[in-house]
């Protein structure tokens, strides 16, 4: 995760809003289940990320930065 005073900014194709929510996943076929790869999301394409991961039942979490990165801490 990036550092605090660093704006971190959405993980869709071609966006470059700063990210509100964090898409927590993880795919079993590559993961172990403990593992979570992370996505950052803007409130625009918060719906479609996690859709699409969703569909692929790799979705576990998703949580707003602020909180995401009180529990990191
Ligand atoms: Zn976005």
């Amino acid at each position: 995760m990036n550092s605090p005073d660093t704006t971190v900014i959405c993980s869709a194709k071609g966006c470059r809003a700063a990210a509100v929510w964090v898409l927590a996943w993880n795919n079993p076929k590559i993961h172990t289940p403990d593992r979570r790869k992370t996505w950052l999301a803007c409130e625009e394409h918060r719906e479609h990320l996690s859709q699409f991961l969703s569909v692929r039942s790799f979705l576990k979490d998703v949580v707003k930065l602020e909180e995401w990165e009180a529990r990191e801490s």
